[in-house]
């Protein structure tokens, strides 16, 4: 083992990236059908919760949300994700927009490049339609709802 291989795997341990690394997402329907139906009481508020989920195989699988103390807001829920719970299946976060742009702020972006690697965007109207999937640096990927 060369000096490079032992570093490269020490830093892909402590990243987590051997675990994590995925190719492909799949949300269970249950899981978009409560985010759908959450954004929408929450409007015009924006809601926040964690995903969770398990990559096997290269596939990202999301299983539930994990809500956070703290309800809703006005002054843009993606704040209060920092008292993000120590769990170990946390594959990232989703949100709500009121309003018809799924694009992320400045804040989401910032929130994106430092906690987990799959968030979504739901504008109005909250439908299937209106959930974009971003990658941690803010780039728009592919899911499929199973
Ligand atoms: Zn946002």
């Amino acid at each position: 083992m060369t000096k490079q291989s032992m570093f490269q795997r020490i830093m892909s341990y402590l990243l987590g990236t051997n675990k994590k690394i995925f190719q492909e997402v799949h949300i269970d329907q249950e899981v978009v059908d409560e985010m759908l139906q959450i954004a929408q009481e929450a409007y015009p508020n924006e809601f926040v919760a964690l995903l969770q989920g398990k990559t096997r195989e290269g596939v990202l699988h999301i299983e539930g949300l994990i809500f956070l103390p703290g309800e809703t807001s006005n002054q843009g829920a993606v704040m209060k994700i920092f008292m993000m719970p120590l769990v170990d299946d946390v594959a990232g976060s989703v949100h709500s927009h009121p309003g018809y742009s799924a694009s992320p702020s400045n804040a989401d972006l910032f929130f994106f490049s430092k906690n987990g690697l799959f968030h979504l965007i739901i504008s109005q109207p909250y439908d299937e339609n209106s959930i974009i999937a971003y990658n941690s640096f803010g780039e728009q990927i592919d899911f499929k709802i199973v």
